[in-house]
């Protein structure tokens, strides 16, 4: 089976890596060329365009920052959509929102081709390692056929029924995480500055209910001195916050603490720290 893979930021670099290593033939494309260097060196093939990445695969995968960003590469002339033709399959991984996913799929289906939206839960390091959960949602033919490589990218892969399904959960997803990590911030602040030593906190949660590995993994990067290397970069996490808020003025839910933590983020961002990893928002909260 022949596979491209468009966005090779953070997330995609690493699973588009993952395919190569398993053996699939791949033709990869990225805005910034230089990206696909590491790719190719490993025997990917990079294409001109992301119309060019869809001619050459079976199925092309798409992995993008932002809605913007997805129809950058999915619409025009030298778009995904113009490489589709019957048979072929679109799986869009991006973390958007259900509106854009479903232009996707109905995009897809004038071309004759299949559509599979497939948001992804895990950071860099479980994209590397292969073990991201995937939450897919679409046709399921195309399900099927491209489990062979999902199962290369993740360890945990649920089928959620219709386009917009696996988007919405991926949204309550990361809407529980960026919440548990401000008010991880906050303890950890008001700790400090109650003159108590932050990493006793984190021992604390850890040996309690609280512990989970989220706290492990950044706790100590929040209660250090050091710099925010970004895994999971502090824009996107404001992008789903975002997009959870819209998700929940759709369907009529109030989202008390989101709204709050959505603004948080909106600060960290006007401060710069776009770029740092989400954790930096710990900046965003201390005196
Ligand atoms: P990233 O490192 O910022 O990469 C984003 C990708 O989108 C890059 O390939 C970038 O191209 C491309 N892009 C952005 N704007 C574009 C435009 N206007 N036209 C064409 N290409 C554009 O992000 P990431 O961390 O890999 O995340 C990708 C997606 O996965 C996001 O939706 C994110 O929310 C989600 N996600 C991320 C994580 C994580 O921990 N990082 C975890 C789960 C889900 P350039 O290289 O040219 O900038």
């Amino acid at each position: 089976m022949n596979l491209g893979f468009v966005g090779l930021g953070i997330m995609g670099s690493a699973m588009a890596m993952n395919l190569i290593k398993a053996g699939f033939k791949v033709t990869v494309w990225n805005r910034t060329e230089e990206k696909a260097g590491p790719l190719v060196e490993a025997g990917a093939v990079a294409a001109s365009t992301p119309r060019a990445a869809a001619e050459a695969s079976d199925i092309v995968f798409a992995m993008m920052a932002t809605p913007f960003a997805v129809k950058s590469v999915r619409d025009g002339k030298d778009g995904i959509i113009a490489g589709l033709d019957s048979g072929k399959g679109y799986v869009d991984m991006s973390t958007i929102d259900a509106g854009t996913s479903k232009e996707s799929a109905r995009l897809s289906h004038e071309k004759g081709a299949l559509f599979l939206e497939a948001p992804v839960a895990g950071s860099r390091k479980p994209a590397e390692d292969a073990t991201l959960t995937i939450m897919a949602a679409g046709d399921s033919d195309l399900y099927q056929r491209s489990l062979p490589a999902l199962e290369k990218m993740g360890s945990k892969i649920l089928f959620l029924g219709e386009t917009g399904n696996a988007t919405r959960m991926k949204l309550a997803n990361n809407l529980v995480m960026g919440g548990m990590l401000t008010a991880l911030c906050e303890g950890l602040a008001l700790a400090s500055e109650s003159g108590l030593d932050p990493l006793q906190l984190l021992e604390v949660l850890d040996s309690g209910a609280m512990t989970n590995p989220m706290f492990r993994l950044k706790g100590g990067m929040i209660a250090g001195s050091g710099g925010f290397p970004a895994a999971f970069p502090l824009k996107h996490m404001q992008k789903d916050l975002r997009l959870s808020l819209q998700l929940a003025e759709e369907v009529g839910q109030p989202l008390f603490a989101t709204a709050t933590v959505n603004e948080l983020f909106k600060k960290a961002l006007s401060e710069g720290l776009g770029d740092s990893d989400f954790a930096a928002v710990s900046k965003a909260i201390r005196k």
